[in-house]
């Protein structure tokens, strides 16, 4: 199959209510348009470097997401044109997001990165530092921000039961935190899991985007 044929197999089996975030990091432009040309406007990019290329060179209309670990002193570079920064991992980095926004005079969407697989390798907030950080409040005053729900990776196992486990916890934390925090916010409502190996359990532990880009591209060549 080529890369069209996957996209469109993948976004088929999906359940109503969960979309998909091409994962393209490693993958080259001519790639990403055929997968642009079968109507996917929505790609997952994780290097600022790689961003700053492909950007400019293909179309307009695409929404980029930003899905790895972004270092504070990048964001100021993806501020003018990111649309959504999933994997906001620290109050630190959300500041910097949300500073930058207003220096671009725009609102940048954002997850919170929940830190629930038992690798210690993950980035992400502890439910118990996410409660705290959400608690405090400061996040209301971020005007160029807008917290749109939260994002995590599973374990990297074959333990399918586990990985169960780590998406039903995270499921049921966004209740808990939409019901604490945002019972008054429509748009938070993603819950962003799933990845090539896992994104089939994700459909059913209530995931909203699932990024996927090995099943679509093939392997990534660094
Ligand atoms: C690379 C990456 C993915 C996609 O992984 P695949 O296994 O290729 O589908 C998803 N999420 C994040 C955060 C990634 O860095």
């Amino acid at each position: 199959m080529n890369i069209g044929q996957k996209l469109q197999k993948i976004r088929k089996s999906l359940p109503e209510g969960t979309r998909l975030v091409a994962v393209s990091k490693f993958h080259p432009a001519d790639e990403i348009m055929e997968a642009y040309a079968e109507g996917q406007r929505t790609f997952g990019e994780s290097h600022e470097q790689e961003l700053r290329v492909k950007v400019p060179a293909l179309p307009k209309d695409i929404e980029w997401h930003f899905i790895g670990h972004l270092q504070t002193n990048k964001v100021k570079y993806i501020a003018p044109y990111i649309n959504m920064v999933e994997a906001v991992d620290s109050p630190k980095l959300l500041r910097e997001i949300n500073k930058q926004a207003v220096r671009c005079g725009r609102v940048i969407n954002v997850l919170l990165e929940l830190h629930i697989a038992e690798e210690a390798t993950k980035y992400g907030f502890t439910l118990d530092a996410c409660r705290d950080f959400l608690e405090t409040g400061e996040w209301r005053e971020m005007a160029n921000v807008k917290i749109c729900g939260l994002m995590m990776m599973a374990s990297l196992t074959d333990d399918t039961s586990q990985i169960r486990r780590e998406m039903e916890t995270a499921a049921d934390f966004f209740d808990e935190a939409k019901a604490r925090y945002f019972a008054d916010c429509p748009e938070f409502c993603e819950r962003s899991w799933g990845m090539s190996d896992d994104y089939e359990i994700a459909c059913q532990c209530r995931s909203t985007l699932v990024r996927i880009g090995t099943a679509i591209f093939g392997p990534r060549v660094y």
